[in-house]
């Protein structure tokens, strides 16, 4: 669907994430020969990461993952980090007419479930993945988008029991920041900040640890079927042959990799940009002081949190081509706004810009499951650009259902289970996804 850049799976994104975190301690190598195992994953983000660590630690079952960059190629090595919820594009009110109360409440006990797991895993593992922040904050870009925050935050305390605090623009500015798109503020007692790259490289090093063999630079080609019912993976370097296969392919996933998956996915750009480390007094004149990662109330959100290191990470949607002059466009306009949100930044070095594929589907909720046609593949995708939570805890419920340990039927909260309806003439999809920027565009216009 974009320019060949976006897929080009040799070079790894020149991100923030990859200059400050390392493989080394990896021996994963590409597939060189034929081999079996009992499951194969496709796909070496969070979701196929998790499942390969579960599976081989928790079910001692033999599993090899086949993923066509480095270990956390895809959105997983270069995402912003943020912990947070929903994975939906659904409102709770479209989320509890759609699939009824219990199950939105079962959804978003799944989503703080996913927030733990991370947690547990980091500290299982010993992955050092720079934890920062307690919760999540969402600020007002506009001063009518606040009557929003307030319905927000009583519904997530009053269904989810997710504690939640409104902030005036005056007490945010105590306490997170000010700037001239901050009109007051919600916090979520839920969800942090991370080094997604080192938490991805963690769980490699400990699926590795567990016996898991993990394949980077190993794309599946070709899935075949073998007249007994085992899969066989193709690549480049060799077969796998395997009892099961997991499709953890999430934005990346290529049209023809499987009937099944062909036309379910919308893959959707979106961009960061990391400056120089700020200096206390560049940070004291927005007053900036909040490591918590932040979404503002934009249809087209910006999404922002102060690293370690005082570098400041900004992300924001991307353009609906994958050139390398629209990236270069939206890097100067993100720039600018940047200077725009926080007068006093106009002119910072913007050190690093990377972007990459986050997942949308037509059911806007995640979609894990098996094949129809094939009950020996499983499924996880479409996190809808949240799925540093979602993606693991994904990955482990894969592990169970490949296991047996996990039913299909009862075992998926509602809001996740099965595919997505297909695109119609995926060929569309570029027009589609216009249509919808500037649907929201508008909006966003509209409402300040
Ligand atoms: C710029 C950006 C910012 C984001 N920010 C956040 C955030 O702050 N918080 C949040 O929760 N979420 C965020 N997301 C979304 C989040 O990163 C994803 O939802 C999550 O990483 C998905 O994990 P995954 O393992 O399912 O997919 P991915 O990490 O995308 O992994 C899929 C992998 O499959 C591989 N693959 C595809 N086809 C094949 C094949 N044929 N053979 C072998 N391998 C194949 C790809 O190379 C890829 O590495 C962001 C995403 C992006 C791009």
């Amino acid at each position: 669907m974009y320019h060949a850049d976006i897929y080009d799976a040799r070079h790894n994104p020149p991100s923030y994430w990859e200059a400050t975190a390392s493989r080394a301690k990896l021996t994963a190598a590409p597939l060189m020969q034929d081999e079996s195992c009992d499951v194969a994953i496709i796909g070496g983000g969070f979701t196929g990461l998790s499942a390969a660590l579960h599976l081989a630690r928790d079910h001692g079952v033999s599993v090899r993952l086949l993923e066509a960059g480095d270990l956390a190629w895809g959105a997983s090595g270069r995402n912003g980090g943020f912990c947070c919820l929903p994975a939906a594009k659904l409102s709770i009110a479209q989320l509890i007419e759609r699939y009824g109360l219990a199950e939105t409440q079962r959804f978003f006990r799944m989503q703080v479930e996913g927030m733990d797991l991370v947690s547990a895993l980091a500290e299982d593992e010993a992955i050092q993945m720079d934890k920062t922040g307690d919760g999540n904050l969402e600020v007002a870009h506009h001063p009518k988008a606040m009557a929003g925050l307030r319905t927000t935050a009583e519904k997530m305390s009053s269904l989810f029991g997710i504690k939640t605090r409104i902030y005036t623009s005056e007490e945010f500015a105590e306490v997170g920041h000010a700037g001239t798109e901050q009109f007051g503020a919600m916090h979520m007692a839920a969800g942090f900040a991370l080094h997604p790259l080192k938490f991805a490289i963690g769980l490699a090093e400990a699926a590795e640890r567990r016996g898991a063999l993990l394949h980077p630079h190993s794309k599946v080609m070709d899935w075949q079927k073998d007249p007994d019912g085992r899969h066989r993976l193709v690549t480049d370097g060799g077969t796998i042959t395997a009892g099961k296969a997991i499709v953890a392919t999430n934005g990346y996933t290529d049209e023809g990799l499987h009937p099944e998956t062909d036309n379910c996915v919308l893959p959707v750009l979106s961009n960061i940009i990391v400056t120089a480390p700020l200096s206390d007094n560049l940070l004291g004149a927005e007053r900036y002081q909040t490591t918590m990662p932040i979404c503002n109330t934009r249809n087209l959100l910006f999404y922002y949190r102060l690293l370690p290191d005082k570098r400041f990470l900004i992300g924001a949607r991307g353009d609906t081509t994958g050139t390398v002059e629209n990236g270069q466009r939206k890097q100067d306009w993100m720039t600018r706004r940047l200077g725009e949100l926080f007068p006093s930044w106009q002119g910072v070095e913007v050190d690093y810009y990377w972007r990459g594929l986050v997942c949308m589907t037509r059911k806007f909720t995640p979609s894990v499951g098996q094949f129809e046609d094939d009950p020996s593949v499983f499924y996880g995708y479409g996190y809808h650009a949240n799925g540093v939570n979602t993606a693991p805890w994904v990955g482990r419920l894969l592990a169970q259902l490949a296991t047996g340990k996990a039913d299909v039927r009862q075992d998926i909260p509602a809001v996740m289970a099965g595919a997505p309806p297909r695109i119609p003439i995926a060929g569309l999809r570029p027009w589609y996804l216009r249509g919808a920027l500037l649907y929201y565009r508008l909006s966003d216009a509209l409402n300040g």
